[in-house]
């Protein structure tokens, strides 16, 4: 049997016929079964630029209902689909052409000379693009292409996307991930998020990441289910779009912008039946304003790009607000020490690992990088510090990466977090470790304060006093406008440790 992930796509695709697959607020869009046509003839088009299975397609696109048609395309002859963040420089897509070697180069209409210049810098045969209307040098050749109706053989293990990290931590890595990898999780999500045909999400996340493209999309297409295509989150469309919605999938910005929005009420988010919120964590706070305010518990789920999604609040039964839930059928997790992978007590924290059909297969061409963080039982070190409490819910307590070590002491930034939050006048914190010649880290906090609220230092460390042991007490407090954040809404620790680097030097 043909185990591409796009013969089961094509299936529910052919099944719901004239059923709404993608639409937008300009009326273009696709029912299912119009979907199912445009990916054959795209296909044609990848076939005639020269996409042989197992080929990389390279995409840095913005987003429209046709990037997802490449996307099945892609599936459809067997390549290995690999979106690239819009907002990459010239530069950035330098590397990481070079670094895929992929055999197309989709860009979009504007960027085709500089695109050219790169691909040819760095041996990519060809370059095609793709705008927001249908427009494009890959929708001409579409137009005329001989139609590739039959789906090309691949196995579950065959590769069918290689997708980039976010770089929170670092230089971003290919993560390859299969058929399986994809479909398994797609599969599972659908059911434990009670997916159906009538199912309507609104889709506003970007999707050169895991989670608009395949959390949303593949789950989406799983279920048979329809999306609106939304360029990126707007409070405004979000409020007119709710009533004729079922689902939105979030970052933690969506809702805490939602929240402060005096037209969030139980009648606006009637037609609602799920929230659901990833990427970063959802604060405590977030959840229960948002529950307050709508009647509607928010959905926390976690995962990666390596793994796609692992752990998740359940969908009946209660969704507890500061975690992400449980295993999702099939998926294992278990938190271990970080030097030994020995499993550490019930309510410790540890490092999370996961193990699982979701699970990636590795880096692409980072052998060592691999063979550190996927373990020959093939449990996968997620980098991610959890503790599980009492009735099984993980709590992700932060980044390993992040840990702040002062003076032998480990200091969860979370947790110096949360109590500084508290203090009146704190709109949000980050807590991070800078270099110190005495303790190795200084524990250091940079505190974004409410518009309007003066706080200085001294207020700040003195609210601390007698909450936190001394060791976790910031030493310095430093004040900031907001914190650099990524598309994800992920809180770029890096950069503050980099601003701040020469503080206790
Ligand atoms: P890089 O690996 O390149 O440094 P990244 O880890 O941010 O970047 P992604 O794979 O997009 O790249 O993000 C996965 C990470 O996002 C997880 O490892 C975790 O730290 C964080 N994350 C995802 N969901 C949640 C959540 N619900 N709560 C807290 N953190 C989350
Ligand atoms: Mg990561």
């Amino acid at each position: 049997m043909n185990q591409n992930l796009f013969a089961t796509f094509a299936k529910r695709m052919r099944e719901r016929g004239d059923a709404d697959f993608i639409t937008t607020r300009q009326g273009r869009g696709y029912r299912h079964a119009e979907a199912l046509a445009a990916t054959e003839r795209l296909a044609g088009a990848l076939v005639e630029l020269g996409v042989t299975p197992g080929d990389r397609v390279a995409v840095q696109v913005d987003k429209s209902p046709e990037t997802i048609l490449l996307y099945l395309a892609t599936l459809r002859v067997g390549g290995v689909y690999l979106p690239l963040n819009t907002g990459y420089t010239g530069e950035e897509i330098h590397y990481f052409l070079a670094d895929a070697e992929p055999a197309l180069f989709v860009c979009r209409p504007a960027d085709v000379e500089s695109a050219q210049s790169i691909a040819a810098d760095t041996g990519c045969p060809q370059v095609a693009s793709l705008g927001t209307t249908a427009d494009g040098s890959l929708m001409e050749k579409a137009e005329v292409a001989v139609p590739h109706d039959s789906i090309v053989e691949r196995d579950d293990n065959d590769l069918a996307a290689i997708l980039y990290t976010s770089g929170t931590t670092g230089r971003s890595k290919g993560a390859m991930l299969t058929h399986r990898n994809l479909g398994s999780n797609a599969a599972t999500l659908a059911k434990a998020w009670h997916f159906s045909e009538r199912d309507r999400l609104i889709h506003a996340l970007p999707i050169f990441h895991t989670h608009g493209l395949f959390v949303a999309c593949n789950v989406t297409l799983m279920a048979g289910a329809s999306m609106l295509f939304l360029p990126k989150f707007d409070a405004d469309v979000i409020f007119e779009e709710m009533p004729r919605g079922t689902v939105l999938m979030g970052v933690p910005t969506f809702y805490t912008r939602l929240v402060a929005d005096a037209r969030l009420t139980p009648d606006v988010t009637a037609n609602m039946r799920l929230f659901v919120s990833g990427s970063a964590p959802l604060t405590a706070e977030t959840h229960r304003e948002f529950e307050q305010k709508t009647g509607h518990a928010i959905l926390e789920r976690y995962g990666m790009t390596e793994t796609n999604m692992n752990l998740s609040n359940p969908y009946d039964g209660e969704r507890r607000a500061g975690t992400v839930g449980m295993p999702l059928p099939g998926v294992e997790y278990r938190i271990t020490d970080r030097e030994t992978h020995e499993p550490v007590p019930q309510g410790e924290i540890g490092m999370l690992e996961i193990r699982g059909p979701n699970v990636f297969v590795g880096y692409w061409r980072m052998p060592e990088k691999t063979r550190e963080e996927l373990l020959e039982d093939g449990f996968f070190v997620t980098g991610d510090l959890a503790m599980v409490d009492e009735r099984s819910y993980v709590h992700i307590v932060g980044r390993d990466k992040d840990l702040v070590i002062s003076g032998g002491y480990n200091v969860y930034p979370k947790e110096v977090e949360q109590v500084i939050d508290e203090l009146e006048g704190v709109h949000e914190s980050a807590v991070i470790g800078l270099p110190h010649a005495d303790l190795g880290e200084g524990v250091t906090a940079v505190v974004v304060p409410e518009p309007g609220a003066s706080l200085d230092e001294a207020q700040v460390l003195d609210h601390l006093q007698g909450q936190l042991a001394k060791y976790k007490q910031p030493k310095r407090v430093f004040f900031a406008d907001g914190l650099p954040r990524n598309t994800m809404g992920k809180v770029q620790k890096n950069q503050l440790r980099e601003q701040y680097q020469d503080t206790y030097r």
